[in-house]
């Protein structure tokens, strides 16, 4: 009897943490899914955990954070960024990164607001998370990627560059 009721316990024990291990994946989740700049919903293998004005963000990916920084003038600090074929945050000095290629995970996650019933009106202008960067931490697939979706090879210093563009603070012959 004794250990039924053992058994029952640690049951209910376990059911509970469960539980609560859920409630805490989903409030934590919630908190990291959405781009403070963008607003969009942060896709694992775009992430980047950026430093802007001294301040720690996370956002939906790399060109966000540098349009940011652009934006405002403010210096950006890349600090991680998602290695596209694992998920993982690497260090983005020993990363290889693909820009504008045809793949954009941000506009992927959400899409122009659609008007059913109504005439598309197609505007190309600008948006923040475009064109597309992705990390790698292995060159090779990279590479791969490059020949399958197009773009370029570029490294941590040349978005960096990019960055400080608009700021004023590189350009000028
Ligand atoms: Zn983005």
């Amino acid at each position: 009897m004794r250990t039924r009721h053992n058994i029952i316990g640690i049951f209910a024990l376990v059911v509970a943490l469960a539980g609560l291990a859920g409630a805490w994946y989903l409030v934590s989740h919630r908190q990291a899914k959405v781009c403070p700049f963008s607003g969009r919903l942060i896709h694992a293998q775009a992430r980047a955990v950026v430093l802007i004005g001294g301040h720690k963000y996370e956002t939906c990916c790399v060109r966000c954070a540098i349009i940011e920084a652009r934006q405002t003038g403010k210096p950006l600090r890349i600090l991680k960024v998602a290695d596209f074929e694992t998920s993982k945050l690497i260090d983005p000095a020993s990363a290889w990164f693909v820009e504008s290629s045809e793949v954009n995970l941000c506009m992927r996650m959400s899409p122009e607001a659609e008007s059913p019933g109504r005439e598309s009106v197609y505007l190309r202008g600008f948006d923040r998370c475009s064109p597309s960067a992705f990390a790698f931490s292995d060159e090779r697939q990279a590479r791969a990627f490059i020949a399958q979706h197009g773009g370029a090879l570029k490294r941590l210093a040349d978005l960096e560059r990019e960055a400080a563009l608009a700021a004023g603070k590189v350009q000028k012959p």
